[in-house]
Order: C-alpha cells, then sequence, then structure tokens
C-alpha cells in the first residue's frame, strides 16, 4: 500500500483454514458492508487441521462476532479449558506437574498469598508456593468441572478458555461468514500474483481453474506455513527461531474418552523423551499429539515414543505427521499485503497461542486501518513492531519452559537447558528471579513487552519449582508461621469449587440442550 487505503476496500483473504475465516470474519463484523470481502482457498491444498486450544482472548472473538457459546461450542464439540498442566518438566520433588491456570477476580487473596510465598521461598523459606494448590482454576481442572459459575451474575468474573475440532470450527466460521457477513467464496488455487510495476502493490490474483483474475485492494495472506504473498511474492524473509524453540515436528493421533471419567477440564501436555505430548479433551474424543524436534528423534520413532505414551487407546488409530516453520516474518505487513496465521510466523503450540495472535494481528489490523491518519509507512511501521512485539513476548514465555526444565534422561532435554534466552529481556528476568532480587521490580521494567503478566511468570517460575538455594533475598522475609500451607489453601478451593461449578460434563450437557 504505497498509497492511502481506498474508502471502502475489497480484501481478497487467500486461504480457508483457521486463519483465513477468522480473519474475514473479524474484518466484515467490524468494517461492515462498506467493504467487499472474498476469500479463495484451494482445495488441492489442504489446512493444517490442528490447532484445538485456546487461550481466554478466544471469547472475545466470538464476543465481537455476536456469537454464545450456545451457538458454536456444541457444533464444534468443543470444551472448557481451566488451563494447562505440564507433567514431567520438572523432576523437583514437589514440583513434577506445573499448572499454568486461567485466573479469576475470586482468585485475588490466594493468589497474592501465593505470590508472597513464592517470593519467601526464593529466599531460601520452606514455604508452600506450587501454584496448583493456590488457583480456583487449578482445582477446577483437578475436580474435572467447568470453570464456569453455575449463576455467573452472583459471582466475579472469572477467565477461562476453549478446545474445539479445528476442522469444525473452520466449517463453522465459513458458513456464518458467508450466511451472516455476507462474504464471497471462492474455491480454486491461486496460480498467479499480479503486481503494480511501479509501487509494488499487489493488484490482482490469477486462478487457475477458472483463468480467473481476482483484483483487490488489500490483500490477506492466510496461506499457511507457505507463506504464498508475504513470502513467495513480496519477498519478506522468514526469521526461524531454531535457536531457541527446537522443536519443529509433530504427530497427531486422536483416541476415544474414557466413557467412565467425566472429560478433563484442562489441556495436558507432558515431557516425554525428545518433546512433549498434548492431550486435549473434546466432547467425542481427544486430540493428541507429539511435538518434538528433528535433530533428536526420527518421525518414526517419535510415532513410536507417542503410542506408547497412549497405550491401547492409539491402537489402529491413524497418525498425521506434519513440519512446522517457527518463527516469523520480519514485517508482517508489505505494501497491501498483511500476513496473518501460519504464514506470519509459528510458535510452538506449547501455551496454544496461535489463535490469539491471529485475533491480534487482525484486530490491530482493523484499529490501523480506522484510525488511518498517518502516512501508510508509518502506519505499517508501528504495526509491524507492534506485532513482533507479541510474538516475541510470547517466544520469551514459551522458550523459559525449556530453560527450567530439569530432565536428565535425554540429550534433547540437556540441550534445551543450554539453550541462550532468545531475549536479553528473558535472560535479565531469569537473573532476576535467580538472584533472590525484586521480580515485581524486573517485571515492570519489561512491562511494554512482556506478553504474560506478572500471575503467569511466577506460576511458571515457580510451578517448575525454581528456588535456588542461598538467593540473597532483596527484603527481610515474613515469619514463616504467617505462612499458607498448601493444604490449607486447596481446602478453600475445594469447597469453592463443589459449591458453585458443575462437573464438566453437565455444563456441557445443558448448553447443547440449550442451543
Ligand atoms: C502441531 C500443531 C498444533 C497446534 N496447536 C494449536 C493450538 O492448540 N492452539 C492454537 O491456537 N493453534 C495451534 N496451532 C496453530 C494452528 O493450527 C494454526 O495457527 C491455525 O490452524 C491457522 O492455520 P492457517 O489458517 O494459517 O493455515 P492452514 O490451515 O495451513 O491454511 C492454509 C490455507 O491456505 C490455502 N492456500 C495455500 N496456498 C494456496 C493457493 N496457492 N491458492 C489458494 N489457497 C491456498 C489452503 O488451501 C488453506 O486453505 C497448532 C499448529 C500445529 C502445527
Amino acid at each position: 500500500m504505497t498509497s492511502a487505503p481506498p474508502a471502502s476496500p475489497h480484501f481478497v483473504i487467500v486461504g480457508g483454514g483457521t486463519a483465513g475465516w477468522m480473519s474475514a470474519c473479524l474484518l466484515a463484523r467490524q468494517l461492515g458492508p462498506a467493504c467487499r470481502y472474498t476469500l479463495v482457498e484451494s482445495s488441492d491444498i489442504g489446512i493444517i487441521g490442528v490447532g484445538e486450544g485456546s487461550t481466554p482472548y478466544l471469547r472475545d472473538f466470538f464476543r465481537q462476532l455476536g456469537l454464545e457459546e450456545r451457538d458454536w461450542m456444541p457444533a464444534c464439540h468443543a470444551t472448557y479449558k481451566a488451563g494447562i498442566r505440564f507433567p514431567g518438566w520438572s523432576t523437583h520433588p514437589g514440583y513434577e506437574s506445573y499448572v499454568h491456570p486461567f485466573f479469576n477476580e475470586a482468585d485475588r487473596p490466594l493468589g497474592q498469598a501465593f505470590i508472597q510465598q513464592a517470593n519467601q521461598r526464593r529466599c531460601g523459606e520452606d514455604v508452600d508456593a506450587n501454584p496448583a494448590d493456590f488457583f480456583l482454576a487449578a482445582e477446577l481442572a483437578r475436580q474435572r468441572r467447568a470453570p464456569h459459575y453455575v449463576h455467573p451474575a452472583q459471582h466475579p468474573a472469572t477467565d477461562y478458555a476453549y478446545h474445539f475440532d479445528s476442522g469444525l470450527l473452520g466449517s463453522f466460521l465459513k458458513r456464518h461468514a458467508q450466511e451472516q457477513l455476507g462474504l464471497q467464496h471462492c474455491v480454486d488455487t491461486v496460480a498467479a500474483v499480479e503486481r503494480h510495476a511501479e509501487s509494488g502493490d499487489i493488484t490482482a490474483l490469477r486462478l487457475q481453474s477458472s483463468g480467473q483474475r481476482l483484483e483487490g485492494d488489500f490483500f490477506i495472506d492466510c496461506s499457511g506455513f507457505r507463506g504464498l504473498l508475504i513470502n513467495e511474492t513480496l519477498g519478506e524473509p522468514f526469521i526461524p527461531w531454531g535457536d531457541r524453540l527446537f522443536n519443529d515436528r509433530a504427530i497427531a493421533i486422536p483416541t476415544p474418552l474414557e466413557p467412565d471419567r467425566d472429560i478433563a477440564s484442562e489441556t495436558t501436555s507432558t515431557a516425554l523423551g525428545h518433546g512433549w505430548a498434548w492431550q486435549i479433551p473434546l466432547t467425542h474424543r481427544h486430540g493428541n499429539g507429539y511435538v518434538y524436534s528433528s535433530q533428536f528423534i526420527s518421525d518414526d520413532a517419535a510415532e513410536a515414543a507417542l503410542r506408547a505414551h497412549l497405550g491401547p487407546a492409539a491402537e489402529g488409530a491413524s497418525a498425521r505427521r506434519l513440519k512446522m516453520r517457527v518463527g516469523r516474518v520480519a514485517r508482517h505487513w508489505r505494501h497491501n499485503c498483511v500476513a496473518i496465521g501460519l504464514s506470519q510466523g509459528f510458535i510452538e503450540p506449547l501455551e496454544a497461542t496461535a489463535l490469539m495472535l491471529i485475533q491480534f494481528s487482525v484486530q490491530h489490523l482493523i484499529e490501523a486501518l480506522q484510525t488511518g491518519g498517518d502516512d501508510p509507512a508509518t502506519l505499517r511501521e508501528r504495526y509491524n513492531a507492534e506485532i513482533n512485539r507479541m510474538f516475541d513476548g510470547v517466544c520469551d514465555y514459551v522458550q523459559t519452559h525449556y530453560l527450567l526444565n530439569t530432565r536428565e534422561d535425554t540429550e534433547y532435554w540437556r540441550a534445551n537447558r543450554a539453550m541462550k534466552p532468545g531475549s536479553d529481556r528473558l535472560a535479565e528476568l531469569l537473573a532476576s528471579w535467580d538472584a533472590g532480587a525484586d521480580f515485581d521490580a524486573a517485571l515492570g521494567r519489561h512491562e511494554a513487552a512482556l506478553m504474560y503478566q506478572r500471575p503467569s511468570w511466577y506460576c511458571l517460575l515457580a510451578g517448575m519449582g525454581r528456588f535456588p538455594a542461598n538467593a540473597p533475598g532483596h527484603r527481610a522475609a515474613p515469619s514463616q508461621a504467617m505462612a499458607l500451607s498448601g493444604l490449607q489453601a486447596r481446602a478453600a478451593l475445594m469447597d469453592q469449587a463443589r459449591k458453585h461449578f458443575l462437573p464438566h460434563r453437565e455444563a456441557l450437557r445443558r448448553l447443547a440442550t440449550s442451543a
């Protein structure tokens, strides 16, 4: 976009994966019928077809579309997600299964006690500081309850996320975009891309089967890892992050739910020999997969390891093998084209952040287009800096899981621990934590750059049991007598969970019958 965008542009979205449909829905909903929207997807090039866990921000996405949970969750076999459990990443006694809960208003008193005790423990005091004992969401997940008050109006706000069948979510959004938002849909493969001779802007796409020339004013590249427009056409370099995130492969194998147990309300991400295995509970099956590094294990050995981990449930189930391009482009917005989804970058799915980054990328684009004002180059520069900040912030947090691991069983885990932090910011945070310095002050210094806020950092560092012995404290530690034991904290949470939250399957049944 060398010149200012037209007032009512024609948006052409390339790609019908989750990124394409999420982008189409948000653009059409927020910019309205003054603009035109066309989505092109190829029937010859498939979608990635995984990506079944979200962060709490997905709730805003559906709110923005004016959709209630009952409108979409049953259609996508969706379940509630209270957080993520990470068994096997740390070997510190008492910290073998770290929990990253989603936070609730009701967490305030116990959450503050947890942070205070984590700081005491950093300074050598023998107090309980495992987030699994102090956060409501962790208890709800333990009891397999939906993280959703039975009577929400009578309680403070809760935060939670979802699990869903990614193919069904794509189909749902496709229907919604076509039926409710008036989007035009075209099934064909883009064979060539035309650009303006002087400005370099993209002017049209040539479609393979129909031979059609599809003109547009603004192009959204949702073509997946290939980056058809951003990389192949505009030549934007991709910055690989293999130096900080080793995993570049995944294998997915679905398994049935356990019939005699309630449905779990958390993602489980279990460390295996050369990566980690996810388990995502849906209403009709489990999604499972192994995310690993091809430097350390072959695809066949990884599949065998995943099958061994899943046991008899995986017998006869077919496996899908996937390659992952981990890193990001240097600039997401070039000329009149913005890359969104796997084309712009991907951080391995440990914290299930990809859809969140898609959502933020589209939202920021809409705001930039609506605000306008500045010259196009400034608009693009600001946008690119902001999206890079988000990717880099997520990368810091995800890499920290690997840096903190204490496993000794394979070279993979030792090499992960020996990696250099991907940013000076992360190096400083870890140094501050280990030194027993004022960690809140360190977080405060980097607040503008961080994607995860204070409780998440404390949960990760304390939850993995990162408490260096004899660390000098930055202030006198409070008396041990004031400390709350994990058992005391949990007793209060257990009671709340039983009183105010439904068993997960029952909550989902009620939702489905209200649809
Ligand atoms: C192992 C794994 C696990 C993941 N887990 C999670 C998770 O838990 N949570 C999460 O948020 N995310 C997760 N993700 C990421 C998530 O799957 C993706 O971000 C999401 O599916 C979006 O993909 P996409 O739409 O960008 O690309 P794709 O799904 O690959 O879609 C690409 C589209 O582009 C089209 N296309 C390509 N070339 C052309 C052409 N020449 N002409 C026309 N059309 C074309 C294709 O037809 C297709 O429709 C995971 C990813 C992986 C690899």
